[in-house]
């Protein structure tokens, strides 16, 4: 589904990705780890386009990630992205924010684009919440809203930036289960997280990037349990 093969990416004389290749099939899950700054919101922001680089080739269901513009609209439709902040719309409603993508990008019928954001906020577990403003919500909820929204465009995978840093941990729960739910169902997921615990439980594979290298990657239980690489190792030491 998603094919990365020799990534570079230099912001001015800081290499941030170097020669990063990496797949990921369709149904599977990889968790992304790495220290702070290591380059692992720049690899996902070239996969979806939010971010050029400098040489390689990052391919997403056989199509590439070039920035020639029309191309990009279709990226962006195929993979979607949630942050870390949840980046709602503040003056629109919870159903509203769901509706936007369907309406204004995919051409939907207002009618058709209700009645599917509707059932999304129901799956992420917020019925009853159709109404509400984002500043009424809970950051979880909020960051429910905005996997909603996600999955409101149909994509074919979704990245995720560290979908809980920002919440306050009794929260962090909430999020973390409709993420393993969306896994169960099949989607393709590429995460970047300091949750080891649903890196453990859900990844199919973990990735430990360093200075912008894979160090070390394989099943989740080998890498968290038994990391062979000296700096995976004392990585997982310090968030453990
Ligand atoms: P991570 O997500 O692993 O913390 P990032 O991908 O955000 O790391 O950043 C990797 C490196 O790239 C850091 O040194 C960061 O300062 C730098 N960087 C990220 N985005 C930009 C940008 N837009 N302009 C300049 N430098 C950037
Ligand atoms: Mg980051």
């Amino acid at each position: 589904m998603i094919s990365i093969r020799n990534i570079r990416k230099s912001f001015g004389s800081n290499l941030v990705l170097d020669d990063i290749s990496l797949d990921v099939s369709q149904g599977e899950v990889v968790c992304v780890i790495g220290a702070s700054g290591s380059g692992k919101s720049t690899l996902l922001r070239c996969v979806n386009g939010l971010e050029t680089y400098d040489a390689g080739d990052i391919t997403v269901d056989g199509q590439r990630v070039d920035h020639v513009g029309r191309q990009m609209v279709a990226i962006r439709e195929k993979v979607a992205m949630v942050f870390q902040r949840f980046n709602l719309f503040p003056h629109r409603t919870a159903l509203e924010n769901v509706m936007e993508g369907p309406i204004y990008v995919k051409r939907e019928s207002r009618e058709s684009a209700m009645r599917n954001a509707r059932a999304l906020l129901a799956q992420v577990g917020l019925a009853g919440k159709e109404d509400a403003y984002p500043a009424s919500l809970s950051g979880g909820q909020q960051q429910r809203v905005a996997i909603a929204r996600a999955l409101a465009m149909q994509p074919r995978a979704i990245l995720f930036d560290e979908p809980t840093s920002a919440l306050d941990p009794e929260l962090v729960g909430e999020v973390l289960s409709v993420m393993r739910a969306l896994a169960n169902q099949g989607m393709t997921m590429m995460v970047v997280t300091h949750e080891m615990g649903f890196a453990r439980e859900v990844a199919d594979r973990v990735i430990f990037i360093d200075r912008g290298h894979i160090v070390e990657q394989g099943p989740a239980r080998a890498v968290l349990a038994a990391p062979q690489h000296e700096r995976t190792q004392d990585f997982l030491r310090r968030v453990t």
